[in-house]
């Protein structure tokens, strides 16, 4: 996944280092690496109907990594849990994301 580069602002980095600055983008890398693979959980647990599991992962995906699929996926485990106003959070953070 590309990102930007936070010393230099470059856009769309995917190496380890930055194209024009240089600077050490591989933890970053990992940061978000690590929160994808937690909604590959998220996903796995929702299609298990495992939807506890599933609003666990996303939360940890979310505390790496602000992503529009993670609120959606968050909404979408908290709404099927009955949980409506943690459901009702995750829908803000889906919206905020796309503003
Ligand atoms: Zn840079």
């Amino acid at each position: 996944m590309a990102i930007p580069c936070p010393a230099c602002n470059k856009a769309d980095q995917t190496t380890a280092t930055c194209a024009r600055c240089g600077c050490d983008l591989s933890k970053l890398h990992a940061i978000v690496e690590s929160a994808a693979a937690r909604l590959t959980v998220a996903r796995a647990a929702l299609v298990g109907a495992d939807c506890s599991g599933a609003l666990a992962a996303v939360e940890q995906s979310w505390q790496l990594l602000h992503s529009s699929e993670a609120a959606r996926l968050g909404f979408l485990a908290a709404g099927t849990l009955g949980d409506t106003v943690r459901a009702l959070q995750w829908h803000r953070r889906a919206r905020a994301d796309a503003e």
